[in-house]
Parts: C-alpha cells; structure tokens; sequence
C-alpha cells in the first residue's frame, strides 16, 4: 500500500477523462479530492459490500480497491466508482455536509418505512440514484458533452 493519490490520478489511471468529469460534476476539481484507504476503524461502519465512502473532503477505499486503482488493473470499472463518489462530492458542495446526511438518512428511512429491504432502501434515496446516474453516463468510456 502506498501513499497519496488524488481522484484526478485514479480517473486517469482507470482511463477516464478527466475534463468530461469536471463538465459533469462542475462543483469538484478531481485533483484536489484525496483518494485514501478507509482505516478499519472507520470500515466497521461500511455495511457489507461498501467499496467506497465519500467524505466531504476525502474519497475512503478499501486497501484492494485502492491498490487497484492504483495500478489501473480494472480499468473503468473502478473509474465509474471514483465518478460515482465525485458525484456525492459535488452534492455535498451543492447541499452542504449536514442537509446531505439529513436528506440521506430520511430518504433511506422512507424507503424502509415503505417496507424497503436494507438495500432497497439504500439504492433508493435519491442522492445514490443521481450518482448511479451520473455515473452511467461514463459507461461509454466518452461521458457527457
Ligand atoms: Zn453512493
């Protein structure tokens, strides 16, 4: 494992284009998001088959995730991941830190009032459905205009 590597460096290694990263996400500057492995401490929280936790000032990766960023052995696939937390990133400067928690965690516990498995209701709360779409966008490999 080693030491620093910035979103920017993780879209370039997993061959995505950086510029149409800043054209879809115009709030986040790629370079100046740290990518970092989630120390176990902090894991313990992840639920299981979490790859990847955006903070607001970070993007926290499991060590074999990151390692495989790092090399690019993956190749796009962990290139949509990065774009996919850019993407919290960017609510999280649209929202602000505390009304995305707060608009997270309701949507979530909507989901699961309306009778939502844990994942249901996970994949449900609108701020994963505009990253998981943000993120498509770049399943051509080009991303949006
Ligand atoms: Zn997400």
């Amino acid at each position: 494992m080693s030491g620093t590597l910035s979103a920017g460096e993780g879209l370039v290694r997993t061959g995505l284009d950086v510029d149409a990263v800043r054209r879809a996400l115009p709030r986040v500057e790629p370079y100046a998001v740290p990518l970092r492995v989630a120390r176990p401490g902090f894991r313990r929280f992840w639920a299981k088959g979490i790859a990847a936790v955006a903070m607001p000032w970070a993007i926290y990766l499991t060590e074999p995730i990151f390692a495989r960023v790092e090399t690019g052995a993956e190749g796009g696939r962990d290139g949509l991941l990065i774009v996919h937390e850019l993407a919290h990133i960017d609510q999280y400067v649209r929202l602000g830190p505390i009304r995305h928690v707060v608009k997270y965690i309701a949507d979530y516990l909507r989901g699961r009032v309306r009778g939502l498995s844990h994942w249901e209701a996970y994949r449900a709360v609108s701020l994963e459905v505009e990253a998981r779409e943000i993120a498509a966008t770049f399943q051509t490999g080009t991303g949006p205009r």
